[in-house]
């Protein structure tokens, strides 16, 4: 037995059915799962039914899946400069904390959002203005919010670990944290494939937003190449990142105990059987 607790997990879909995840991630033998609650696409979201709401939470227990990890739509603008998006986006992440708490989540993941037509310092008090004005009037319950690093596309920010460490910073005493995704990372010019890199990286991340404040990690590789900000995913050791990166990451002690999120691409389920099947062996390497 191994001293170390590791829980690995995919984004699920839920095929019109939020149970359906939970289902297709234990099939997959995860031990964790995050998922969409609602069209991500979309503004609209339909409410969820008690009856749906009780069968959703009976199964995550009976099927062991903890963290229970939900991705925000996305949609939402919590630093757009644009009045009406601001106040849509604020409706909508209350509306969506809501329901994941009903559903017994343990994080929400959110992208802080584009800063188009801001400077990237007023996208970032816009940003944290909003998850205040939310946060302040709903009893959190135990969910705890994770702000997702991005891969800094277009005007997005939070792709450079300052910018979340502002947030953390400007966003106080609330139950926020950090979900890093590796993708992202790379993309936004951390070079996470080289042994070098990561060491760097990881300096970088622990004198800004800290070691301890990364929650969920999104496991993700990438056909972008470093610092090329834009937001692809690829099969784990198959893209820029590549399997030994991975390995590095997950023999290394910076995210022992981490959740583990594949966020890869799927034709079939047989492409997440691969990608799980490559983290499991380098979390607990055999022999
Ligand atoms: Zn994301
Ligand atoms: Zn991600």
């Amino acid at each position: 037995m191994s001293g170390v607790d590791v829980r690995i997990g995919i984004h699920a879909s839920t095929s019109g059915e939020l149970i359906h995840a939970l289902r297709e991630a234990a099939e997959l033998k995860c031990q964790t799962v995050q998922l969409f609650s609602r069209n991500p696409r979309g503004w609209e979201a339909r409410a969820l039914e008690a009856t749906e709401v009780r069968a959703f939470r009976r199964e995550r227990e009976r099927l062991g899946l903890d963290p229970l990890v939900i991705h925000a739509p996305y949609l939402l603008h919590l630093a757009a400069a644009n009045p009406e998006v601001r106040e849509r986006s604020i409706q909508a992440l209350r509306q969506e904390i809501q329901r994941v708490i009903q559903l017994g989540a343990d994080y929400l993941v959110l992208h802080p959002g584009s800063a188009l037509g801001r400077s990237v310092e007023d996208g970032i008090r816009a940003c944290a203005r909003a998850i205040r004005q939310v946060v302040r009037d709903v009893a959190m319950d135990s969910l705890c919010l994770l702000l997702e690093n991005t891969a800094g596309q277009g005007h997005q920010i939070g792709w450079r670990f300052e910018h979340l460490a502002a947030l953390l910073e400007e966003l106080g005493e609330l139950p926020v944290g950090i979900c890093l995704d590796t993708a992202h990372a790379f993309a936004a010019g951390y070079d996470l494939a080289t042994e070098a890199g990561l060491a760097e990286t990881l300096v970088q991340l622990q004198a800004t937003v800290g070691l301890e404040r990364v929650r969920v990690l999104h496991l993700n590789d990438t056909r972008i190449p470093c610092g090329g900000r834009v937001d692809r995913h690829w099969h784990i050791g198959e893209g820029n990142l590549g399997a030994e990166a991975f390995r590095r990451i997950l023999a290394g002690a910076a995210f022992r105990g981490c959740p583990l999120i594949l966020e890869t691409p799927r034709k079939t389920v047989e492409d997440d059987r691969r990608n799980l099947a490559r983290v499991r062996a380098w979390v607990a390497p055999t022999g």
